[in-house]
Order: C-alpha cells, then sequence, then structure tokens
C-alpha cells in the first residue's frame, strides 16, 4: 500500500533493523523501545488492523503467530516469556495503521493492566 510506511520497510525501501522474515511476514525492531527486546511482527500483506481481517486474509494470523515465535527463539526470551500486544483503532492508540503485534520481552515487566 502506498503511503504505508511498514509496506516500505517491507520492501526495502525504509531502512529497519531486521530479525525475522519469511514468505509471510516480517519482524523488525521497534524504532523506540518499550522494553530490552521490542520487536514488530507485521504481515507482509497490508492489513490495515485487527478490523479488517476476514475470511480471505485470516491465514495471515498463523503465519504471525508462528513468527512471533520464531522471534521470540531468536531475541532468547522464549524461556523467561514475553509480551504480545496488539493495538486496534484509535482509542487502542494504534498509529500505524498496517496490522503489526508487538513483542515485548528481556525484562520482568512490572506494569500489568491486565
Ligand atoms: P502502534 O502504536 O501500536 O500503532 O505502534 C506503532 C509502532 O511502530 C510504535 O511503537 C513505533 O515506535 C513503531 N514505528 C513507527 N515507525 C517505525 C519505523 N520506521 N521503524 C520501526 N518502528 C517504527
Ligand atoms: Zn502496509
Amino acid at each position: 500500500m502506498e503511503n504505508c510506511v511498514f509496506c516500505k520497510i517491507i520492501k526495502g525501501e525504509i531502512p529497519s533493523a531486521k530479525v525475522y522474515e519469511d514468505e509471510h511476514v516480517y519482524a523488525f525492531k521497534d524504532i523506540n523501545p518499550a522494553a530490552p527486546v521490542h520487536v514488530l511482527v507485521v504481515p507482509k500483506l497490508h492489513i490495515e488492523s485487527l478490523e479488517q481481517l476476514n475470511d480471505e486474509n485470516i491465514n495471515c494470523v498463523t503465519h504471525i503467530h508462528k513468527g512471533i515465535k520464531k522471534v521470540a527463539e531468536i531475541e532468547g526470551i522464549n524461556k523467561d516469556g514475553y509480551r504480545v500486544i496488539v493495538n486496534c483503532g484509535k482509542d487502542a492508540g494504534q498509529t500505524v495503521f498496517h496490522l503489526h503485534y508487538h513483542v515485548l520481552g528481556g525484562t520482568k515487566m512490572d506494569e500489568k493492566i491486565l
């Protein structure tokens, strides 16, 4: 999608610190990390948010979750654990409208809202 920052990152038009990539997903370090490990896992397909998932594209969720496990292993946080966050829409504070899963870890997270 034109003018989508994450589509540009996937295409290599904007630089990123790649952590993992396969046919379906791209994972890279968040530019403004909220934890020692903060990686974004995104589908290569442009999907704006969880609200845009449908019968045609829902398979990407499987690929994203496989990608999250790969990222956790690569970053060495799979044993101690990690948190996965998806912001959907304006009330959740979503700022980039290309579906992305935040993978956070590398520390014991004290602030817990849920
Ligand atoms: P959200 O608030 O859930 O939409 O998250 C968007 C995330 O994308 C934020 O944590 C930003 O720091 C991150 N972000 C925005 N632009 C870039 C970029 N060019 N490279 C890496 N991360 C980015
Ligand atoms: Zn996009």
